[in-house]
């Protein structure tokens, strides 16, 4: 039966080899699958396509195994892997969409997104992203040796995980008002993100039209996917 599956928010690395096994069986058990989106943070961190990835091997080896396998894989970055690059690519065979690309579900024009750009109340750290995601910030990163991006990654995920232990709850789900606009700028009804770690489907109107959004889940404690057929769509969580 057609299918198409979306996931996010793994935010793999060495600390929990059991989501990254988790991960490798999901991967290797969807090879009847139309298409295989990755909508960010699929690691904790990247530093760059010459990050150790350590312990993520097996994960990236069996990407790749299902891309050479046909079924398409679509990754769009996440705030922890924005790094991810060409090499990545190249080797997985994936392909990186950019963040905000409407794709073509079963006939459904569908908006896929990371999401955090859709939580404009927390203007600290959308002033922080656009400084991160500039081109020319990201070039002079790169430059640095592996070493000190290691620390720098070490740095900013301490920092955001301190501040994201003050800022209120509300803050850092997604602005409706921001959802409205991105849909209509877009010209959908549909929509799916990550990132809140907040899984749920969303019926709403824009202007009188039924819209939809989902939500994918993170992959801490279990595995979150979405998966969608013809006039259906299923979250589901997987037991890690
Ligand atoms: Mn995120």
């Amino acid at each position: 039966m057609p299918n198409t599956l979306f996931v996010s928010d793994l935010h793999l690395d060495h600390t929990r080899p059991h989501i990254a096994d988790a991960f490798c069986r999901f991967l290797r058990d969807i090879t009847d699958t139309d298409a295989l989106y990755i909508l960010g943070d699929l690691f904790e961190y990247w530093i760059g396509d010459d990050d150790p990835a350590t312990g993520l091997q097996p994960v990236i080896d069996s990407i790749r195994e299902l891309s050479l396998g046909g079924v398409p894989v679509f990754f769009v970055h996440g705030n922890r892997d924005f790094l991810v690059g060409k090499a990545f690519e190249d080797f997985t065979r994936c392909k990186i969409l950019q963040d905000e690309t409407v794709v073509d579900l079963y006939g459904t024009p569908t908006l896929v997104m990371h999401g955090d750009t859709l939580c404009t109340d927390d203007v600290a750290y959308q002033k922080y992203r656009a400084k991160v995601r500039n081109r020319w910030v990201q070039q002079a990163v790169l430059m640095l040796s592996a070493r000190q991006r290691l620390k720098m990654a070490q740095r900013l995920r301490d920092k955001s995980i301190s501040a994201t232990r003050d800022k209120p709850p509300e803050i850092m789900d997604v602005s409706e008002e921001t959802v409205r606009q991105t849909m209509l700028r877009h010209g959908v009804q549909h929509l799916i993100h990550g990132h809140t770690h907040r899984p749920g489907i969303h019926d709403f109107t824009i202007d009188g039209n039924a819209c939809r959004r989902i939500v994918l889940g993170d992959w801490y404690e279990q595995g979150s996917v979405l998966r969608c057929a013809p006039g259906t769509m299923d979250l589901e969580t997987l037991q890690a």
